[in-house]
């Protein structure tokens, strides 16, 4: 069928209608060029203005300081993993790490190999459904960063605050892949900020950074190049070839960001949706439950069960009769999760909040 649905997907996600169609216009012959996006040099004056705009506008949406440099880069936040220690420690330096999911969990099994990272708190044994009071936690003084987690997309669970770092340097780095320009962020407060576009930007295989200038420069002799921030800095993300047509959505989504009104008014949005997915999850008298603590639900993904869990593979076939896919929670926890990105309409989440209705009173 040639009839869009509503995706629900945790990454690749549903990306803006209108940027879509923006990028179909222009997808054959990009304004006078003679070519796509696609086929364009990336040191050529058509891409470098389109890579420069984007940039510019994602400044202007997070209120990027001056002496901050943005990177589009490849290899998924994944790699980002591995980069920042790489980047920002001696292999013997201490680094602490919150886990508030599992994806906290992945950074700091990987940063084991290039530093000392200590877990100062882990949400495991709760099932990743909290996030602890910052007072509480023991940070060590000589760690070279605190890393967080800001939305771990796939227990749901949401920073709504951030810790004050209390390390020497005071750096605070964040995963930002799934609530990335979901909301206004106050970047002066992190020393670097990170995230794979293909949840709330664009499609996979751009991953952003945002990093403070002075901690630019000091890798670890063995640091491959390409996890060199210092050698994609000075080559303003085009040491290599950058994943150009990426870059490009990235930035018509960044437009239609700004033309949303900005971050405030999208946070507006996001926080309607949540609301009405959350109230009804909370008003089914237990058919439907979210076990996230409540003052950490995530306005981007949240997980739910049902009560009769033998109905959940109904409940997804059914949605799916009635166009909302890919509601299956991550296979590592089970249940449904329901993404409702930026890009995710409200006409959305009223459909889906009809359809949980209406799924109750035919099976309660
Ligand atoms: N961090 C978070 C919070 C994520 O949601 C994901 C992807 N689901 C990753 C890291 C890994 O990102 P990538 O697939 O871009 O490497």
């Amino acid at each position: 069928s040639q009839e869009r649905v509503f995706n629900f997907a945790a990454g690749p996600a549903i990306l803006p209608e209108n940027v879509l169609k923006k990028a179909e216009s222009e997808l054959y012959i990009w304004r006078g060029s003679g070519m796509s996006v696609m086929e364009m040099s990336h040191r050529g004056k058509d891409f470098l203005s389109i890579i420069e705009k984007a940039e510019a506008d994602l400044r202007k949406l997070l209120n990027i300081p001056s002496d901050y440099t943005v990177l589009f880069l490849q290899g998924g936040a994944t790699t980002q993993f591995a980069a920042i220690p790489l980047n920002l420690c001696n292999p013997e330096d201490p680094v602490d790490y919150l886990v508030t999911g599992s994806w906290g969990d992945k950074a700091v099994k990987e940063a084991q190999k290039f530093c000392k990272p200590n877990v100062i708190w882990s949400g495991k044994s709760e099932k990743y459904t909290k996030i602890p009071s910052f007072d509480a936690l023991e940070q060590n003084p000589d760690a070279k960063y605190l890393h967080i987690c800001a939305n771990e997309t796939i227990h749901g669970v949401e920073f709504k605050n951030y810790p004050i770092p209390k390390n020497k340097d005071g750096i605070l780095v964040a995963d930002m892949s799934s609530n990335f320009c979901s909301k206004p962020v106050d970047v002066s407060k992190f020393g670097i900020i990170y995230a794979g576009a293909q949840k709330n930007v664009g499609p996979s295989g751009v991953t952003i950074v945002i990093i403070k200038n002075d901690l630019i420069g000091n890798a670890q002799p063995i640091t491959p190049e390409m996890l060199d921030y210092k050698i994609h800095a000075d080559n303003k993300s085009l040491y290599n070839t950058p994943p150009c047509y990426g870059i490009y959505m990235c930035g018509l989504v960044f437009e239609d960001l700004l033309d949303q009104g900005g971050l405030e008014e999208v946070q507006k949005k996001n926080m309607k949706k949540a609301e009405i997915l959350y109230n009804t999850i909370d008003a089914s008298n237990g058919f439907y439950r979210c076990p996230v603590e409540k003052s950490v639900r995530s306005l981007m993904n949240v997980p739910f069960t049902l009560e009769k869990s033998d109905l959940e593979a109904e409940f997804i076939k059914e949605a799916a009769k009635e166009k909302m896919v890919q509601l299956k929670g991550h296979r590592s926890v089970g249940g449904m999760r329901a993404s409702i990105y930026n890009a995710m309409p409200l006409a959305g989440v009223e459909k889906l909040v009809a359809f949980m209705k209406d799924f109750q009173a035919r099976h309660a």
